[in-house]
């Protein structure tokens, strides 16, 4: 057996003062460095066209949007987070979605949606943000999911620029 004897503290020690004291002294110089923490959400996330946001369906110039209600984003989706239900145009592309959801709650982000559309009309956006009060809520709908062409330029660009390459 061994016995491990303790060594007396001295008044010092007792009053735990040297501890308090350094404890103190590294807040006080914390304070004056830079700070290396995001104030977030006052300080938003950086994004670029890299960024892989929220899936998000692209409407032309035109006012139309892009989607031709094929139903291979629907198919190529992993997690079954889009319902797609199609219907007639008037137009010449002929079919346009009259529902397009996407549940947010099951969306990993994964962008196999964006690679399986063969009409430039869905792309992941830079909108990183996602809070409801309700597991519906986040639910959203083609109205909620509807970008003009202009905002997702960025995205479309890039993506085009990584296609080339093959
Ligand atoms: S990003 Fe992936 S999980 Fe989300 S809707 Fe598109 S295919 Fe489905
Ligand atoms: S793959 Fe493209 S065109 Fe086809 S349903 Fe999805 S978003 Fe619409």
């Amino acid at each position: 057996m061994v016995i491990v004897k303790r060594r007396e503290l001295t008044l010092w020690e007792k009053l735990y003062l040297p501890s308090i004291v350094k404890g103190l002294s590294i807040t006080f110089a914390k304070m004056f460095k830079p700070r290396v923490t995001r104030q977030y959400p006052e300080e938003g996330l950086p994004t670029t066209e890299v960024t892989r946001g929220q899936p998000r369906l692209v409407v032309n110039t035109d006012g139309n949007i892009a989607c031709v209600s094929c139903g291979l984003c629907e198919a190529a989706c992993p997690a079954y987070a889009i319902t797609i239900d199609g219907q007639e145009t008037d137009r010449f592309i002929e079919r346009e979605p009259e529902r397009f959801d996407i549940d947010m709650l099951r969306c990993i982000l994964c962008g196999f949606c964006e690679e399986a559309c063969p009409k430039h009309a869905i792309y992941m956006s830079d909108e990183l943000e996602l809070a409801d009060y309700t597991r519906q809520g986040l639910v959203y709908d083609m109205e909620r999911l509807k970008r003009p062409e202009s905002e997702m330029r960025k995205r479309m660009d890039y993506v085009k620029r990584i296609n080339d390459r093959w």
